[in-house]
């Protein structure tokens, strides 16, 4: 079953709580909190809401102070807000509106028109949510898309060359792929891929950025990794997939392998260069790792 949305409560008067917890509690999980801090705190949290009620008078920080904190910080802004509150002055409602707000509802509250609005902007949420979770995702496999790795890559890039630690990356691509679908039919490749992903995604640590690139390609991104420790990886994963026999067939893979350098300053720069070893791979005969910069010693 699916767990209901979140609906977070926020009042410093606990009987506004309650009333406003009354019309809303049999469809939606609630949570409640009687201090702005408190409000941010919750906001951060892992299952955070999927909508916020705030008062907007409360002692030490008020509702339009919250708000504002909330649509400035990128993991809380697309938490939709409704200001509920006693002040009844249409500059009132739209000052909320003007920080963000998507409503506003004036006490004392009508229990009908409390949940018909939370309903509507419940819905609206859990649309973009979706919109965006697709956005990022590859359908078939679940891992990240091209679109999300090329993003999260460019973030990384700087924050690797900001403090100083190492960043990696790994192509991999399965080898004759194209024979898997002519023998066996499209629905048994599509069963690899998902099985290789699954298998890559065991292997790798939480922190790395797994992504499905291009058909039968992906991507790893390894934080806080050298060269080295990415080649050991790489053979890891290598012999993992080699032994992984799915849908009772043999397959492997070759993998490139790269590090960002310290005159690189975008992702184009090691993720062509993975791009030239997973070349280097295929050329020498598949089922193998290459690292560029081991490449370049050679030659
Ligand atoms: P190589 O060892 O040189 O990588 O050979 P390959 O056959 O793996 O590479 P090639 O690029 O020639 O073929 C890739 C194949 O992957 C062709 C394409 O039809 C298949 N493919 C791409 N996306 C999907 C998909 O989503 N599902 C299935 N079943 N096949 C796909
Ligand atoms: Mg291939
Ligand atoms: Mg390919």
């Amino acid at each position: 079953m699916q767990e209901k949305p979140i609906v977070l409560i926020v009042d410093d008067e606990p009987v506004n709580i309650q009333v406003l917890a009354a019309c809303l509690k049999d469809t939606y999980q609630i949570k409640v909190s009687t201090s702005g801090k408190q409000c941010l705190e919750l906001a951060q949290h892992s299952s955070a809401p999927d909508l916020i009620l705030l008062d907007i008078d409360m002692p030490e920080m008020s509702g339009y102070e919250v708000c504002t904190i909330l649509k400035s910080n990128s993991a809380t802004k697309s938490i939709p807000v409704i200001f509920v509150t006693a002040k009844n002055e249409i500059h009132e409602e739209e000052k909320g509106l003007e920080m963000g707000a998507v409503d506003y509802i004036t006490k004392p509250i009508s229990p009908a028109i409390v949940a018909a609005r939370v309903k509507t902007h419940i819905t609206l949420k859990l649309q973009h949510d979706k919109l965006q979770n697709m956005a990022m995702h590859d359908q078939l496999t679940g891992l990240y898309n091209r679109y999300f790795l090329l993003e999260d890559a460019s973030n990384k890039v700087s924050k690797s060359k900001r403090h100083n630690y190492a960043l990696s990356v790994l192509m991999m691509d399965i080898d004759h792929f194209k024979t898997i679908n002519d023998k066996h039919g499209h629905a048994t490749g599509d069963d690899v891929l998902k099985a290789v992903a699954v298998c890559i995604s065991k292997e790798k640590r939480k922190e790395d950025v797994l992504a499905r690139f291009g058909g039968e390609e992906f991507v790893l991104l390894l934080d806080h990794c050298n060269i080295t420790e990415a080649q050991v990886k790489a053979e890891k994963l290598r012999k993992a997939i080699e032994e992984l026999q799915p849908s009772d067939l043999s397959i492997t893979v070759s993998i490139g392998v790269a590090q960002l350098s310290s005159s690189e300053n975008s992702f184009a720069e090691p993720l062509k260069r993975a791009d030239d070893a997973l070349y280097k791979a295929k050329e020498g005969g598949r089922n193998r790792v290459v690292c560029h910069e081991h490449l370049s010693l050679e030659s």
